[in-house]
């Protein structure tokens, strides 16, 4: 019993020592965590060599585009027909992929051999072999008949099924190495130089075997992996595949065996013609070696079979380099995950990274302790990435069919959104179409006869004339109809001192004013005059004052305005038929508190023209592209048939906004104008103006979300409660989403703010959404804007006209292509005419002033 354990303590300390010695040997074999992140640093560095477009030529470390821009989403389902190149042998597949939330996936295979003759034969023959293997088996298989798609992707060996995010690295790949030889994973689209297109991610194959062919990893490499690379039949390449692949691990062990024996480190100094013949210490050796329970006895069978006599001793350092060969493959290994890792996480820039990989191939499988200490080291290396590792069940074929059935997928859904979105793209045809019917009713509008039957309204304004300058005085000004309710005062100057002076203070209208009765929302209103006068510390001064009322109202003079009917979310009673001026007169009168000289109400259009006006005397045309959407321009009176006289010209408040109304634009509306129209306040009038206008482009985005979502091309075909939700989807999301500086991941982040969880190809389908319905928007209003250009035009008998349009409204402003979209769309449709536009800076309160002080320059000249 003692000697027994003296003995084993004896070995024990024996086997100590020959550890050391081989550890001290192999020194440069073994990597620090230092080391491995030192080298993950340069990887990094060669992936963006590889990924740039100057530096991409000279690169080693290739990065190529696989054209495979997504992983499966556990939506994809069909038959598919798989040919897997992986070997010696190959093998064609067949897969049914069912789509039942679980995402079962069906598989039948069958191997044929590829005769020697063929392999080294030509590519014809080859795939003649192939075609002939192909029919044996759908024969087999009873499928002759069947189309099925084809997935013919060998140099893709594995896709990682339901999991958005993953990459993967294979063991296996060319014609006949077993080597942990290569890796991909998705990229950003905006980081490949070499594929157009900055959206969404590709899976990038980044051939990673070529790292250190450049000399990056020169500090590392030893004697042994010269050697290696030297005797091999691509001296100086693929320098990082030959330090990692199971290709070269038992060779690599092999030299080193031989220099140790050489300096008589080991088998008393002896070699042996085995040993020293390439090729005959394998991988699968190695993995023997170190997974035996007595990985020392299974060293003594391997080294007895190269036909030497190994001491004890011979077996444990063998044993020992066998372990620091394949650990510094895994070690390496994972510096490269590493950097791959960081780069994902950055690319996503989140806190942590979740992140699969996929593996396939026989080192990591069948090598007993290589996929623990990759997987080991890589954690250390990584420690915010929480990283999962998937085997591939026969990654290969399964691999192959997938990408196809992911492809298929892309492919039906991309086809399927195109129809949807075909009918809101409009031709060059259909706008000049709208442009002529625009023309229409705005002679309808103006005509006496069909005034009344006539959606586009054409008001007169009893504006005549635009500011010369010479206006001044202090007018108080207010501003109702857009978004917020507004007292203004302001201080219009002549002479050197020429300009417009402003203070404004706005109010909120409670949406149950709004829906109230008049006299409720006139009471409120002079209510928040009373608080403004105070607030300017000029309770009780009495001045003229401009009314801007951005609704449709029929006027018989500059100070009295009929409200044919409230739109935009106003719905106050017993207003529509009335004179406002009256109601607010009254409702000042009602509170006895302070006179006011109600001189001009105004339409928003018409005090964008007008302040416009004042600064560019070419402005003759007003346009809203905000809340709501109308325009205004100064037309002939002799056309302006509803008042008198036929000298000069009449600003007119077309109301374009009600155009279509009749009917005379149903076959462009689509389904999702339909449906946001009917669950607004004003349900079939507008018509024009609900394809336009801030109000209602973020509801029809909406309406196209949920029917992608409904029929399972978009969001994973999951409604959430908030994309149900009316009104979520704001117009500045748009203008947000559409902006040209913003990643996707951005994208992502608004959705995510509005409670949206999405992928990347997500995002990618919202922006085009976005993008759709604001083009249509921007063009439909260049259609009606070139219509109402050109009419000026024909009025004057002119060949061309300069004329500027004033331009006020968020939409307008903010949004990243709409008005430069609406003004080419301008200039294509009317080619005639020189178009400038100008925005306004405050149109609707500084117009109503600026109107005010012209009613009341011209009223003074009158009274003198
Ligand atoms: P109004 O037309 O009511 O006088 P605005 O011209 O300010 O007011 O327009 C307000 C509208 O503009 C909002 O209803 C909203 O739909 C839209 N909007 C707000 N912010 C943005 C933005 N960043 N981009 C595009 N549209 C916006
Ligand atoms: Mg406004």
């Amino acid at each position: 019993m003692i000697a027994s354990h003296l003995l084993a303590y004896f070995f024990t300390e024996l086997n100590h020592d020959q550890v050391q010695k081989v550890d001290q040997y192999l020194y440069h074999m073994r990597l620090s965590d230092e080391t491995l992140l030192e080298i993950a640093k340069r990887f990094r560095k060669e992936m963006e060599k590889g990924l740039g477009a100057t530096t991409h030529p000279t690169a080693s470390v290739k990065m190529l585009p696989t054209f495979v821009r997504s992983t499966p989403d556990g939506t994809e389902h069909g038959e598919f027909l798989a040919l897997d190149l992986g070997g010696t042998n190959f093998r064609v597949l067949w897969v049914r992929v069912t789509d039942n939330g679980l995402q079962k996936v069906e598989m039948e295979n069958q191997i044929y051999a590829i005769p020697e003759d063929i392999m080294r034969g030509s590519g014809t023959q080859l795939f003649d072999h192939i075609a002939e293997c192909l029919a044996n088996f759908m024969d087999k298989l009873q499928i002759k008949d069947k189309k099925l798609p084809l997935g013919f992707t060998f140099s893709f060996p594995c896709i990682q099924t339901k999991l958005d995010e993953s990459f993967l690295v294979s063991w296996t790949k060319g014609f006949k190495s077993s080597g942990v030889d290569n890796a991909c994973y998705m990229e950003e689209m905006r980081h490949i130089d070499m594929v157009e297109g900055d959206e969404g991610r590709m899976c990038i194959n980044m051939e990673w075997g070529a790292f250190g062919d450049d000399g990056a990893l020169d500090d590392i490499r030893t004697e042994f992996d010269q050697e290696i690379d030297m005797g091999s039949l691509n001296p100086g390449k693929q320098l990082f595949e030959k330090m990692i692949s199971g290709l070269y691990m038992g060779e690599l062990v092999r030299l080193i065996l031989v220099k140790m024996a050489k300096e008589e480190l080991l088998f008393g100094g002896k070699l042996s013609p085995e040993l020293l013949a390439t090729g005959h210490f394998e991988t699968k050796d190695v993995s023997d070696i170190e997974g035996e329970k007595d990985g020392i006895r299974k060293a003594r069978e391997v080294l007895v079979r190269l036909g030497l006599d190994p001491t004890q001793e011979d077996c444990v350092a063998t044993h020992r380099v066998c372990q620091i060969v394949s650990t510094r493959s895994a070690s390496l290994c994972a510096a490269t995950l590493a950097a791959v890792l960081r780069r994902i996480k950055e690319n996503k820039g989140e806190e942590r990274l979740r992140s699969t990989i996929g593996v396939d191939g026989s080192v990591y499988k069948k090598h007993p302790h290589f996929a623990k200490r990759l997987h080991k080291t890589l954690r250390r290396l990584v420690p915010d990435c929480d990283i999962r590792f998937l085997r591939s069940e026969d990654g290969s074929g399964k691999g192959a069919a997938m990408v196809t059935a992911v492809a298929y997928r892309l492919a039906d859904q991309h086809r399927a959104r195109q129809k949807t979105l075909e009918p809101l793209k409009l031709s060059r045809e259909q706008l000049l179409e709208v442009k002529r019917r625009m023309k229409v009713e705005m002679e309808r509008g103006l005509s006496k006869e069909t005034h009344a039957i006539a959606p586009v309204k054409m008001l007169p304004t009893y504006v005549c004339a635009t500011p010369d300058g010479t206006e001044k005085g202090d007018f108080l000004a207010l501003d109702l109809g857009g978004t917020n309710f507004r007292v203004l005062l302001v201080r219009v100057r002549n002479g050197k001192r020429r300009g417009v002076e402003m203070h404004n203070k706005i109010y909120s209208i409670p949406q149950e004013v709004m829906h109230g009765t008049g006299d409720e929302l006139f009471d409120h209103i002079v209510q928040c005059i009373a608080d403004f006068l105070e607030y300017m510390g000029m309770k009780g001064v009495s001045l003229p004052l401009g009314f801007t009322f951005s609704f449709p109202c029929q006027q018989n003079s500059l100070d009295e305005s009929i409200l044919l009917k409230w739109t935009k979310g106003f719905k106050a009673s017993g207003c529509e038929g009335e004179d406002v001026v009256t109601l607010l007169k009254e409702a000042i009168h009602r509170r006895e508190e302070f006179d006011l000289d109600v001189v001009a109400v105004v339409n928003d259009t018409v005090g964008t023209m007008m302040t416009c006006g004042y600064e560019d005397p070419h402005c003759e045309v007003g346009l809203i592209v905000g809340t709501g959407s109308n325009a205004c321009y100064m037309e002939e009176m002799r056309n302006v048939e509803l008042v008198e006289g036929e000298e000069g010209r009449m600003c007119v408040n077309m109301e374009w906004g009600a155009f279509g109304d009749n009917g005379c634009l149903d076959d462009l509306r689509t389904e999702f104008d339909a449906a946001v129209d009917e669950l607004s306040l004003n349900a079939g009038k507008q018509r024009f103006e609900k394809m336009i206008s801030g109000m209602y482009l973020g509801e029809i985005v909406r309406n196209i979300l949920i029917d992608f979502t409904k029929r399972g091309l978009l969001f994973r075909g999951r409604i959430s409660e908030r994309l149900k939700t009316r009104g979520i989807f704001e117009t500045k999301f748009l203008s947000q989403i559409e902006s040209d500086c913003l990643a996707l991941l951005q994208v992502r982040a608004i959705l995510h703010h509005l409670g949206l969880e999405s992928t990347c190809d997500d995002s990618i389908i919202v922006k085009e959404v976005c993008t759709v319905v604001a083009r249509r928007a921007a063009q439909l209003c260049g259609a009606g804007m070139a219509a109402v250009v050109d009419k000026i035009r024909e009025n004057r008998g002119l060949d061309t006209l300069k004329v500027t349009v004033g331009v006020d409204g968020t939409l307008y402003k903010l949004h990243p292509h709409f008005a430069k979209i609406m003004h080419e769309t301008v200039k294509d449709l009317a080619p005639k005419c020189d178009v400038s536009f100008l925005e306004s800076e405050d149109g609707s309160g500084k117009g109503a002033a600026l109107i005010t002080a012209v009613a009341c320059r011209i009223r003074e000249a009158g009274q003198r």
